[in-house]
């Protein structure tokens, strides 16, 4: 029997966000023959992100525009997908696993009274079966998981399931639903946001990380100017935090953000547990330490020994004379 795959396309002030295609591309992984993807956005300004679905043929993108939805406000986007779902009544619910995919997740199977698996890293269907890995323990260990009965709702970490390509002459049914307008018990005044960075961290495919190595906020800059350079965001430690040199926001680690890019580079960064947790499962790990010793080498996969302060800017004075 054909399944219909629901994808939760986020976008952020209406643009569509890199997750979005990657959670279509776990949908594109456990769709078979016949079934249909749909895909919902929802938002206060979502032209932009309908248009750039439209080539990566999908079924249906259903849309949902309201001023509820202008900031995040769980009430009012479980009340948008509600409707999509009462319509849909899809066989598979997928988000990205984002602040707000893992909000939502478990409010969308709890309504369904189906099964969750979050944090998705890859998706394996041979044999004919969906089998679902996620990391645990902060990545010492790996899971793998299928569901026993739908309805299924799984999450996608970012930067590891490969994005949708685009679909030459693809053309998909637009269908606008009406936003279900529930009186909502909680308001969104205002949203003040913390970091200036022009690149999400948890999407970024480069993260140029300091820790208390850098020993000021001005130590960052060197590793600003790398990560300008390579298009890539910058990243801390917590220690580097609690020192004062950066904003919690850029924290990564297990009581930070979780990120997963192409390189990571750590510089002055010791490598403790509680760092490791969030920046492990990193593709490449390149780790700058004066001390030999640091125990950050031993996840590295290239390490240099060294003064960050005179290697991140010959890094980028190298980079520069192949990238501009
Ligand atoms: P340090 O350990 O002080 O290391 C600094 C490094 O910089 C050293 O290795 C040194 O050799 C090197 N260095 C110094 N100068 C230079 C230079 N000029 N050039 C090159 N290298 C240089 N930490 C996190 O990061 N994220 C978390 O989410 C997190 N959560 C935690 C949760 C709990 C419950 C606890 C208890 C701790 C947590 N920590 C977390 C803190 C963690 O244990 C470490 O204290 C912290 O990661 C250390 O930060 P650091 O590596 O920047 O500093």
């Amino acid at each position: 029997m054909s399944k219909t795959i629901l994808v939760y396309a986020e976008n952020r002030d209406g643009k569509l966000r890199q997750i979005a295609l990657e959670t279509l591309g776990a949908a594109r992984l456990i769709a078979g023959d016949g079934d249909s993807i749909r895909v919902l956005v929802a938002g206060s300004n979502i032209t932009e992100a309908v248009s750039a679905l439209n080539d990566y043929g999908v079924d249906t993108i259903y849309t949902i525009e309201h001023d509820d939805l202008e900031s995040y406000n769980p009430e009012a986007y479980m009340a948008a997908i509600g409707a999509v779902i009462d319509l849909a009544q899809p066989d598979a619910v997928l988000f990205g696993h984002t602040a707000i995919g893992r909000d939502l997740a478990p409010l969308v199977a709890a309504s369904l009274n189906a099964g969750q698996i979050s944090d998705v890293t890859a998706i394996d269907t041979e044999g004919g079966e969906a089998v679902f890995t996620r990391p645990l323990y902060a990545g010492k260990a790996f899971e793998k998981r299928a569901f026993q009965n739908g309805p299924w709702v799984f999450t996608v970490r970012p930067n590891n399931i490969p994005a949708a390509e685009a679909i030459d002459g693809a053309n998909a049914s637009i269908e606008d639903i009406t936003y279900p307008a529930p009186s909502l018990r909680s308001l969104v005044k205002d949203v003040v946001r913390k970091t200036t960075g022009k690149i999400d961290l948890s999407e970024a495919k480069i993260v140029i990380s300091g820790g208390r190595g850098v020993k000021s906020a001005e130590g960052f800059q060197p590793l600003e100017e790398l990560a300008d350079l390579l298009g890539g965001a910058v990243g801390a430690s917590r220690g580097a935090c609690d020192a004062g040199y950066c904003d919690y926001a850029l924290q990564i680690g297990q009581t930070g953000k979780v990120v997963t890019p192409e390189i990571y580079i750590a510089c002055g960064i010791s490598g403790a547990i509680q760092h490791l947790a969030g920046m492990s499962q990193s593709r490449v790990i390149i780790a700058i330490n004066k001390d030999p010793e640091a125990p950050i080498f031993k996840v590295a996969d290239y390490g240099i020994v060294g003064d960050l302060f005179d290697i991140v800017p010959l890094l980028t004075q190298e980079f520069r004379k192949v990238l501009v």
